[in-house]
């Protein structure tokens, strides 16, 4: 009986290659620990548009609800910037999110030791840093109407709606409960009530949720700018950081950033349990199709590696095997293994993406 099943879209770019260090480690798991998943590949971003003349075609739409777990490599790509937004390599990202409706992005700050020379904050301040923003992705001032540029008073108006529904604000702040419970047990909410009354209504639901289902978690509310200044001054404090689309795009690209380099951050966007009680999951690195770098055995695979990690934990409940292979991960990166993007010191050879997926390999072996 396979544990799972996958669908795996290796996209554009570096997308292919990272990827296929991923697929060496699925192989692994298979083989060295008996968790076999049922895998399948198909096209989306540019390499979907090539083929199909549209970036996402129905049929992998079908085929993405229909299985556990998405892995998206990445999309874009110069050669299709000019094309017409409809048809854009990010619209067949943003399909997937939408149709499945992935509520809940999660996005993991994880400062590895060996790497904490890399943060602009000092090592003392980063290193040992394992936080999660749970940020809300399909609601919010993204999505609200009113929106556009109106003419008024004959000057133009730019106008967008920031909207959320109670039940909106309850399903996120439930993911982010779930979280906490497998983590340390804390939630942090983060809104603007001083000033919103999305805010006021986003705390409010939050501690109504808290209170009715999860008095076993910690909760603390802070107001987002608050939140801002503290993620760098002290990141140690949070735990699990919930907030709204906004808020939360701005708050998780800073806390991604305190860890160091675009190519060490994976993600995750999960919806609704399906039948069989997993979530619907999108798993997928934060960097692009990197183009400057594309077929030159330069990229980082460790996030997509570590987005595949993610899936083990939320769509698999494997968080032992998770912790493997974030373990190896570390090993590797505390025997001093880079790609160019960790080097920043003269005179070190860099490693391929291949030769990072083959420590990363041999330290899995090793932790057996
Ligand atoms: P990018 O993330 O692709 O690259 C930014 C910089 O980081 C580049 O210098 C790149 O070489 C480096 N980088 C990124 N990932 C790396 C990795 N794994 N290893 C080593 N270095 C890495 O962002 P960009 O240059 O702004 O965008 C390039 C293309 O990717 C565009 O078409 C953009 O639309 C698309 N994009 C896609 C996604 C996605 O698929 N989720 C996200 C962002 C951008």
């Amino acid at each position: 009986m396979p544990v799972g099943s996958i669908l795996i879209l290796p996209g554009d770019g570096i997308g292919p290659e990272v990827m296929a260090e991923v697929r060496r480690i699925i192989d692994w798991f298979a083989d060295k620990r008996d968790l076999k998943f049922d895998v399948s590949e198909d096209l989306v971003g540019g390499a979907a548009y090539d083929v199909h003349g549209a970036p996402l075609a129905d049929e992998t739409m079908a085929r993405a609800q229909a299985v556990d777990a998405v892995l998206l490599g990445a999309v874009g790509g110069p050669q299709y910037d000019d094309l017409d937004f409809s048809v854009k390599p990010e619209r067949g990202l943003l399909r997937l999110r939408k149709e499945m409706d992935l509520f809940a992005n999660l996005r993991p700050a994880q400062c590895f030791d060996a790497l904490a020379d890399f943060s602009s904050l000092k090592p003392e301040v980063i290193a040992g840093l394992d936080i999660m923003i749970v940020r809300e992705l399909t609601s919010g001032i993204y999505f609200g109407e009113p929106r556009g540029i109106f003419e008024e008073d004959g000057q133009r108006v730019g106008i967008n709606t920031q909207r959320y529904t109670e039940a909106e604000i309850a399903r996120v702040a439930r993911s982010a409960f779930e979280l906490a419970r497998k983590r340390s047990g804390k939630v942090c909410s983060m809104e603007k009530a001083n000033v919103m009354e999305s805010g006021i209504l986003w705390r409010a639901v939050v501690s109504e949720v808290h209170e009715k289902e999860y008095p076993d978690v910690e909760l603390s509310h802070m107001y987002a700018d608050a939140g801002g200044m503290q993620l760098v001054r002290w990141p140690k404090q949070f735990d699990v950081i919930v907030t709204d689309n906004l808020f939360g795009d701005l708050l998780s690209d800073v806390a991604a950033m305190l860890t160091g380099s675009l190519g060490m951050l994976p993600s995750a966007s999960l919806g609704a349990p399906m039948e069989n009680g997993r979530p619907k999951a999108l798993y997928e690195p934060v960097h692009g199709s990197a183009p400057d770098i594309a077929g030159q055995g330069k990229a980082n695979p460790i996030a997509c590696i570590l987005s595949f990690a993610m899936a083990l934990r939320y769509s698999f409940d494997l968080g032992a095997e998770a912790d493997r292979l974030e373990t190896a991960v570390e090993t590797v990166l505390a025997d001093g293994v880079r790609t160019p993007d960790l080097l920043n010191e003269e005179g070190k050879t860099p490693a391929s993406t291949a030769e990072m997926g083959d420590a990363i390999l041999a330290a899995l072996d090793a932790s057996l």
